[in-house]
């Protein structure tokens, strides 16, 4: 799947103009090389889709959320996300930024649909409530479910950001009202019968790890598709680990040293959390490798338990947050 050359300037062209140098351009095609996990030589292609590739229309609609993943999302190191989609991706729709609201914004949705038809990323945020017939999260009249699937008809890549919009989330916690499910469920009747052609990919975590989203854009400018993905559609280069692997408080696990309460003496020398309720080996996501706030720390590091927030169902797991699970 190819984004077709259009006049729009290129990402590298964007970015130029925004004052970033070459070398620092170079240094985000190499970071983004390393994150994807790609051989050292895919920065030479990344590089070369970034300069001559028209920059993708991202479409981003926001179903039942709590607007946390996009604030997240914001805040990804530099170049900054919001550099990246707005600036350099070309966001042509998002609930929370755009200055466009009422019939103006609905507007601005169709006609960038309709404009990109084939053509765009479609990022969703937010579960999608089945019940009462979609009635529980409405925008400009019209159902989140019925947004999505004429939204999901006409993109070429299909991001679902965020544990609500890849698995339900919260919204779908016991005993799910709304009857909310992620994106990819609620698209599989499109899915299957071939009206929705685009890939789906997860991207998990209450919010989910910023560079992650960036990623998967650039390896669809770069490739024409998105990486690979687990079985429940992860990145691989991002979710092939689990939290615990990387872990710096490991070396206390493997020597069985747990700490017993978050303000002792063995949470003090760094010890293994998993008596108070981590759920790191059970969790896979980049937080240990990427790491969170301009890659200056994750939660084990700062003295926390991992909650499991970028696998499904962690709000309703027994025992909740602080509940040993091994
Ligand atoms: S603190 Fe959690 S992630 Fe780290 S080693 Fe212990 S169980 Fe694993
Ligand atoms: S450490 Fe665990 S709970 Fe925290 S953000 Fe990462 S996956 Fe989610």
């Amino acid at each position: 799947m190819k984004l077709d050359p259009e006049t729009s300037p290129t990402v590298y062209e964007q970015l130029r103009a925004q004052g970033l140098s070459r070398r620092g351009f170079l240094q985000f095609c190499t970071s983004m090389t390393t994150l994807l996990a790609l051989p050292a030589g895919a920065a030479a292609a990344i590089e070369t889709a970034l300069k001559t590739r028209a920059r993708p229309s991202v479409i981003w609609i926001s179903i039942q959320e709590c607007t946390g993943c996009s604030e997240s999302l914001l805040r990804s190191f530099e170049p900054t996300l919001e550099g990246l989609i707005l600036d350099q991706f070309s966001l042509d729709y998002h609930h929370v930024l755009q200055a466009a609201a009422g019939r103006a914004a609905e507007t601005a949705r169709d006609t960038a649909i309709a404009r990109n038809r084939g053509k765009y990323v479609l990022v969703v945020d937010g579960g999608i409530p089945l019940g009462a017939d979609g009635a529980m999260s409405t925008t400009g009249g019209r159902s989140g479910i019925d947004i999505l699937r004429s939204a999901a008809e006409g993109a070429a890549l299909i991001i679902a950001v965020g544990t609500c919009a890849t698995y339900g989330g919260i919204p779908a916690a016991s005993p799910n009202p709304s009857q909310a499910t992620g994106t990819a469920s609620a698209l599989q009747e499109l899915r299957d019968s071939g009206q929705v052609k685009a890939p789906i990919v997860n991207v998990p975590g209450c919010p989910p790890v910023p560079e992650v989203l960036t990623g998967v854009i650039v390896n669809f400018i770069a490739f024409g598709k998105p990486p690979p993905l687990d079985d429940l559609l992860r990145p691989l280069p991002f979710f092939g680990r689990t939290v615990h692997d990387d872990c710096p408080r490991l070396p206390f696990y493997n020597d069985g040293l747990f700490a017993k309460a978050f303000d002792d003496e063995g949470a003090r020398k760094g010890y293994c959390l998993k008596d108070l309720g981590c759920k790191g080996p059970v969790t896979f996501n980049g937080c240990t490798t990427i790491r969170w706030n301009q890659r200056t720390g994750f939660p084990m590091q700062a003295g926390h338990g991992c909650i499991g927030c970028s696998q499904p169902g962690f709000w309703d797991r027994k025992g909740g947050f602080y509940g040993r699970i091994f």
